[in-house]
């Protein structure tokens, strides 16, 4: 009998998780129903919305229950198939990450070729941290000709496509913000932005205004915090923000008080707005259709960093929250 290990979740995490909130168990690998496939997962998906499903409250997605199977996005190859729709050898694109295989009904996976683009680009720029991107340049808070745009988070899965996607989209400056010297450099050397700042070489107002003297059209909010409020005061009139994540405040244990300068928003005749992306999937083909022809001619450069082994997961996702990924933390099963 093969064995499958998965991880679970042992105790709800009080702030920061730690190694000992998850824990790796063997099970028997399932057999697939009538209409089921059995998927060997190839490469998981860590993501900080996993944190939000660590604790015991409901979300927009349920949380996550102890003692048995975290998930999230995987990928893999059907090893064997009870349904008429996916024959066995096929790449699927799933939710039951945190194992090494899978069941589930046909109608839940999502064939995707191998063939246009590598695994984990089809959980990387592909899927729907590139989607993500996408709406959030041209839905929630649109790019237009010669804007300025400011992305926070900068170095990470989403805001390494958001930058490239920015200057796509028209805008004249890209600015990106993360943590430490290093990723400050990537962000202009291989990520496409014009101008980088480090959020923990010093204070972020005063090096957004160096970086944009006359002010940002665009903000695309990865953090929360002081970013938000930093470029709340830099925001030109008729301005956007996209409020995509929080992430400074996600381990927080008392509630994170909201921005002090909201109101600046309404005498800037500005707009921010919340997106959650699983309401823009319909837009995958339309993201799809543009960003495979850019990786192909090499416009669109993406980034993974990569833990090996589902005994990783954990560590994974814990060193992804501290900044320890450029591009997308991925896990190789
Ligand atoms: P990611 O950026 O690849 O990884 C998270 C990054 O957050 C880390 O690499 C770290 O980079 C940064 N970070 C952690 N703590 C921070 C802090 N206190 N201050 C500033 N930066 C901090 O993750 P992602 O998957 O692309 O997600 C980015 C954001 O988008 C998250 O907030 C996520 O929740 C959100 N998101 C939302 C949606 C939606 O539907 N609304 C969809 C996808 C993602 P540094 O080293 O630069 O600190």
């Amino acid at each position: 009998m093969t064995v499958n290990r998965e991880i679970h979740l042992a105790a709800r995490p009080f702030g920061e998780p730690r190694p000992d909130d998850f824990e790796l168990v063997a099970a028997a690998v399932p057999e697939p129903a009538e209409g089921q496939i059995l998927v060997r997962n190839t490469w998981m998906s860590v993501d900080p919305y996993m944190r939000d499903r660590m604790d015991e409250g409901e979300s927009y997605l349920p949380p996550f229950q102890l003692g048995t199977p975290m998930d999230g996005s995987a990928i893999g190859e059907v090893v064997a198939s009870r349904s008429a729709e996916i024959p066995v050898g096929a790449t699927v694109v799933h939710f039951l990450g945190w194992r090494e295989y899978a069941v589930l009904d046909a109608a839940a996976a999502t064939v995707v070729d191998p063939a246009l683009a590598s695994a984990e680009t089809w959980l990387g720029a592909l899927g729907t941290t590139g989607l993500t991107a996408y709406v959030a340049l041209t839905e929630v808070a649109p790019v237009r000709e010669g804007d300025v745009v400011f992305v926070s988070a900068a170095a990470g899965a989403v805001g390494s496509v958001a930058g490239q996607l920015a200057r796509k989209l028209g805008a004249s400056r890209v600015i990106g913000s993360a943590g430490g010297a290093l990723k400050a450099r990537k962000l202009v050397a291989d990520l496409g932005y014009d101008a980088a700042i480090d959020y923990r070489a010093g204070s972020l107002a005063e090096q957004l205004a160096q970086a944009a003297p006359d002010g940002i059209d665009v903000y695309v909010d990865h953090v929360g915090g002081d970013h938000l409020v930093a470029a709340i005061d830099a925001l030109r009139p008729g301005g956007r923000i996209a409020m995509v994540g929080a992430i400074s405040s996600y381990n927080a244990t008392e509630p994170v008080p909201g921005p002090s300068n909201l109101f600046e928003l309404a005498a800037k005749d500005a707009t921010l707005r919340g997106m959650l992306i699983n309401s823009y999937f319909h837009l995958f083909p339309e993201w799809i259709g543009k960003a495979a022809g850019w990786l192909a001619d090499g416009s669109l450069r993406t980034e993974v960093t990569v833990a090996e082994g589902i005994e990783r997961a954990p560590e994974a996702f814990l060193d992804m929250m501290r900044g320890g990924n450029v591009g997308k933390m991925l896990v190789r099963l």
